[in-house]
């Protein structure tokens, strides 16, 4: 019975040993193939890790995008400086950059300038898509920080990655004015404006100060417009073009003078704002009252053509912005057609086809201050690496060519832009901080009203020229636009160039 017993205990082992040989293999199958995807199994063993075991467990963060940092013109960071996607644990915290790493945000100031860039696609609007092949950082290069914790979880250790590539990321150095753009953002949203702009640039370089667009921009790519870019109807504001146009076709200063009989009367089918009527009008009075009758009656003396080669030296009807910053910019219009009076006193006012962009509005007061020089608006003025190193340069450009004008015309027009802002259609602006100059202008859409205020400030010795206008308004309301002019003159009042 003994034997039957050992027997049994014998085959009983057997069996056990079989079936622990049989786990023994299968777990070692099973754990090579789990280290086969990535699984280490010293790193179960805690409180006891090994150098190899602690290099196995470096984290990384991307310290920035591959996007650029860009820059306003005092140095400032317009859009988040680090863009980082993870927080590191406190532990991680290192002088030299945890100011740096936040969550993103999506805070950028002048987004309609600066514009967008998806992963994907890279630049699609604004600067992102105009310098696209020039800013963006090849993926490898993006800076990263690996991080990894000790045993105890109280320690950390870090390093970083692409330290080597010190380019990156590259810096767009602007000439936006990140404050000043910023308060007049809110002024703009202070006021309610839902469609226009407001461009103010340097008087000296036509580089863009501020930019402003409305309507403000959604998450939907159909709302990414910038406004100060589009062609729109100007209204009298172009009777400043029309006034240089008759100087050269007719007299240096032109001296015919018309009268205005008021609303109820028609001139070449234009009829003049004023209800009572402006009464004798002369070329400059005429600007300083915006009196259509005075432009209209003169509409036998420029022709269409004529009208629209003195608007092209003066920097319409054309891309104005200095090459390869602007995409999305348009050029604006002035479409001839049977050149009669009719058509020749509608565009004279700046109505029917004509349309110029804020842009090209705002550089047109810098054209008349510099008596016919034109510039081509910049905002970016270099683009340069992490170190400073200049990778690209845009140097300020005037346009070529032909230059309309005598300084002695142009002395008369600024004369007549501050007799505007004095006692004409702009003089609640009158008792500025700093002194205006600039014409009003008011253009019939089908339904609705543009309101524009161009000029610039202060009037002696201008430091700015600006453009403001506010789009598809009811028509016949008081000026929203000089009440919110005024607002934005005040505001440029208090800084120092
Ligand atoms: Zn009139």
């Amino acid at each position: 019975m003994k034997s039957v017993g050992a027997e049994f205990m014998r085959r009983r082992m057997l069996v056990v040993m079989l079936i622990w040989s049989f786990c023994l293999f299968g777990g070692t199958v099973w754990m090579a193939l789990l280290m086969l995807t990535g699984w280490k199994p010293w790193s179960m063993v805690s409180g006891n890790f090994n150098e190899l075991a602690e290099r196995q467990q470096w984290n990384e963060v991307n310290v920035t995008t591959n996007g650029p940092v860009f820059l306003d013109r005092n140095g400032y960071a317009m859009n988040h400086i680090s863009r980082v996607f993870e927080v590191l644990p406190a532990q991680c915290a290192m002088p030299s950059w945890t100011n740096r790493v936040v969550k993103e945000t999506a805070i950028t100031v002048a987004r309609p300038v600066i514009g967008v860039a998806t992963k994907d696609a890279g630049g699609v609007v604004g600067l992102e898509k105009s310098l696209d092949r020039d800013i963006r950082t090849p993926f490898a290069y993006v800076p990263k920080i690996r991080w990894t914790m000790n045993a105890t979880g109280n320690t950390c250790e870090t390093s970083y990655i692409n330290a080597g590539a010190p380019y990156y990321p590259l810096h767009v150095q602007t000439t936006i004015d990140r404050s000043i753009q910023e308060d007049i953002e809110q002024i703009l949203n202070n006021f309610r404006v839902k469609k226009g702009a407001v461009v103010i640039l340097d008087m000296r370089t036509a580089d863009v100060i501020v930019m402003a667009s409305r309507p403000v921009w959604r998450i939907s790519p159909q709302s990414w417009r910038n406004t100060a870019l589009e062609a729109v109807a100007p209204g009298s504001i172009f009777k400043l073009v029309t006034w240089l146009a008759m100087a050269q076709q007719v007299d240096r200063i032109p001296k015919q003078e018309v009268k205005c009989t008021g609303h109820g009367d028609r001139i070449n089918g234009v009829r003049c704002w004023s209800e009572a009527g402006h009464g004798q009008m002369n070329g400059l009075e005429a600007l300083v009252q915006s009196c259509n009758a005075w432009f209209a009656g003169n509409a036998k003396d420029v022709s269409m053509i004529q009208l629209k080669t003195i608007a092209r030296r003066l920097g319409l009807f054309q891309r104005i912005g200095s090459e390869g910053q602007w995409s999305g910019e348009q050029s604006g219009d002035f479409a001839i057609g049977a050149d009669d009076m009719y058509e020749r006193a509608q565009s004279m006012i700046g109505q029917r086809n004509v349309r110029m962009t804020p842009l090209q509005a705002a550089n047109l007061m810098v054209t008349i201050w510099n008596e016919g020089k034109v510039a081509t608006p910049r905002v970016v003025t270099a683009i340069t690496d992490a170190r400073g190193m200049v990778r690209k340069q845009f140097p300020v450009k005037w346009l070529s060519g032909i230059r309309v004008g005598l300084p002695v015309e142009y002395a008369a027009l600024k004369v007549a832009l501050r007799n505007t802002v004095e006692r004409g259609t702009g003089k609640i602006l009158h008792n500025s901080v700093l002194g205006v100059a600039g014409k009003t202008g008011t253009a019939q859409n089908t339904n609705t009203e543009h309101q524009w205020f161009i000029g610039y400030t202060p009037a002696d010795a201008p430091k700015y020229a600006f453009a403001v206008v506010i789009e598809d308004l009811s028509p016949n309301l008081s000026s929203q636009v000089l009440p919110l002019t005024k607002e934005i003159v005040t505001r440029m009042s208090k800084n120092k160039m």
